[in-house]
């Protein structure tokens, strides 16, 4: 059976029947960011409590990456297979936005202010087939 790791430690709760990403919450101001950190970016207090972030938030801005990108963008793609994909900011409940790949590449189907869930899919292969999993934003149904 193929494995499965998380493109990266500590940036979404795997494996899990309900993952999610992973923020940090100021006990100090209340900001959340993400992804986690260790002191709060806004009134740099070192009293954070990790916490899930919700899975449903609002487009805050898109555009559509059409070309590969330079290393350390690392896919299984190669220049010949390419796809342009759709990359954006999401703004969650409490406010914190973050980066992501959307699954939707169409520009006639993204609009700023749409509602999009984060979802938990294989990003690439490792060489001995391994999947990793990151996360992308997809419009919600
Ligand atoms: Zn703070």
């Amino acid at each position: 059976m193929t494995k499965q790791k998380p493109i990266a430690e500590g940036l979404f709760t795997w494996p899990a029947a309900q993952p999610a990403l992973l923020g940090s919450r100021c006990n100090d101001c209340g900001i959340v960011s993400f992804p986690a950190a260790q002191s709060c970016m806004a009134c740099s207090g070192q009293d954070v409590t990790v916490e899930e972030l919700p899975r449903r938030g609002t487009l805050w801005t898109w555009t559509v990456q059409r070309f590969m990108p330079k290393a350390p963008y690392h896919s299984d793609e190669t220049e010949q297979t390419f796809q342009p994909y759709g990359v954006g900011y999401v703004e969650l409940p409490g406010g914190v936005r973050v980066e992501g790949r959307l699954t939707e590449n169409d520009p006639a189907k993204l609009r700023i202010g749409m509602a999009m869930d984060v979802v938990f899919e294989p990003y690439r292969h490792e060489a001995n087939g391994d999947e990793v999993i990151g996360f992308f934003f997809r419009p919600a149904a």
